[in-house]
């Protein structure tokens, strides 16, 4: 297993937790299998290198000010983050290939995250192959490659006419497309049409999904976009041993106490990395969680709620229902909660992570999504998958319990437990010797090796 082959990798993630977590999981993946591992990386939310001992860091100087940070939301820092960049990489990367022929293992290829949009032409100079590692899911990829013609017609969308069907591509509602009702989506666009051509230009690129969930999307993106592509997902379910790449640290008590409630009772509430609260829908989450009566562990993220005295606030109900089948915690190991046989639903806000890894878990999940691809990705839990419940009718105290005991006390929610369990075993079949996904990771070696 630990034979070296000789080859290094540089390893680009895009630095966000949802970023950082498929390309460390991938660097782990491809250091099993012989390759050296460099993680390039900005110092803006630096992973730690103390977690990754097999792996050499490297940081860039981005010049990212902590101050910009705070004003931008996030599609505004990735496009900072792409006109930052682009020139410390290159001389960052420049410099890794003149080191080469010493002491250093030659440079096999950069793995670059698809949404760096200036990788490509700055390896294509330096003479080195840049494969792109995709970290969302395929369908939503397929969807934006449609956004041109897309946005023309619905955005922007606003009032009862966001619940209609989008007809060229079923089963969207114009709610899920991306950016529909903002004021600005001309950013995000922009993005996405980057991320097509960067993708279009890339010599492959690897998904962390795999065949069986999204085979549909991957053979009409075969099509489509002439690129080989490597689903490789779920990828930390392949026999890696894990550490974590959590830039927060991960509360572990949240596990003793998850030993302590009944199977399948608990609903697990994290809405991920980035997104944000105010103080009324804080306050109908908690009461939503107190009027169901299901044991609940909810994850309240510093910096996700902007009144810090929140839980002080909150009412008495709410409180008594913490101390007596609650935990908060600010950070969670998920993978593990999501593990747990106490768990018996997650409401998400359908990162394409969290969905994957309730996915490979057999976790029904409540979906709200908040903003970019996460609106596609619930649609596809919510009814092509069949694994999951939207929260309709807004975020509300009494939809919220009513939503929670559908999953967790209904007969509807033993029944999309049973589809998510036959999934679950189809992720896990993938990641097993001659699934599919084990068979595009040997497919993946072998692309990496030929590439000259
Ligand atoms: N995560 C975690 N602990 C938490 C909440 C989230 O480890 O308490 C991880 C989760 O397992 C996932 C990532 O953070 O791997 C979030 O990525 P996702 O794509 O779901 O959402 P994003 O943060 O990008 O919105």
């Amino acid at each position: 297993m630990n034979h070296r082959n000789d080859h290094r990798l540089i390893l680009f993630p895009l630095p966000f937790q949802g970023h950082i977590n498929p390309m460390l999981q991938l660097g782990r993946i491809l250091y099993a299998r012989g390759f050296s591992i460099t993680i390039l990386h900005t110092n803006f939310n630096a992973p730690d290198p103390s977690s990754h001992p097999h792996f050499a860091f490297r940081s860039i100087a981005d010049g990212v000010d902590q101050s910009e940070v705070a004003k931008l939301d996030v599609f505004g820092l990735i496009s900072l983050l792409n006109t930052q960049c682009a020139s410390p990489f290159e001389e960052s990367l420049r410099e890794m290939t003149s080191l080469q022929g010493g002491e250093a293992a030659p440079i096999a290829c950069l793995i670059s995250d698809s949404l760096f949009s200036f990788t490509c032409s700055v390896a294509e100079r330096l003479k080195v192959r840049a494969l792109m590692l995709r970290t969302g899911c395929a369908s939503c990829l397929y969807f934006y490659t449609k956004c041109p013609v897309l946005k023309e017609k619905y955005v922007p969308t606003h009032g009862s006419r966001l619940q209609e069907a989008v007809k060229e591509f079923p089963p969207l509602l114009v709610r899920d497309i991306p950016a529909v009702d903002s004021k600005e989506p001309e950013l995000l666009f922009r993005l996405l049409d980057d991320l097509i051509k960067t993708i279009k230009s890339s010599p492959g690129v690897i998904f962390n999904t795999f065949e069986e969930l999204e085979h549909p999307a991957l053979a009409s993106l075969r099509e489509v976009l002439s690129v080989p592509f490597f689903p490789i997902g779920p990828s930390h379910k392949f026999c890696v041993k894990s550490s974590s790449s959590s830039l927060l640290a991960e509360d572990r008590s949240c596990i003793s106490w998850l030993d302590k409630q009944p199977p399948k009772s608990v609903i697990y509430v994290s809405f991920g990395s980035l997104a944000a609260m105010n103080e009324a829908e804080i306050l109908e989450i908690a009461l939503g969680l107190a009027y169901s009566g299901q044991p609940f562990l909810w994850v309240v993220r510093p910096g996700s709620v902007h009144d810090l005295e929140w839980l002080e606030k909150s009412p008495s109900c709410f409180l008594e229902a913490l101390e007596g089948r609650g935990k908060i915690v600010k950070w969670a190991p998920q993978k593990e909660v999501l593990a747990h046989l106490a768990v018996g639903a997650f409401w998400t806000h359908n990162g394409w992570n969290s969905t994957l890894e309730s996915i490979s878990e057999g976790v029904p999940m409540l979906c709200m999504p908040c903003f970019a691809d996460q609106g596609v990705n619930a649609r596809y839990v919510s009814d092509v998958w069949r694994i999951g419940v939207h929260l309709n009718g807004g975020l509300e105290r009494e939809n919220i319990a009513r939503a929670i005991k559908r999953l967790l006390v209904e007969r509807e929610g033993e029944e999309i437990r049973e589809r998510a369990l036959v999934l679950k075993e189809k992720a896990s079949a993938s990641v097993r010797q001659g699934g599919s996904s084990y068979q595009a990771l040997d497919a993946l070696v072998n692309h990496i090796l030929s590439l000259k």
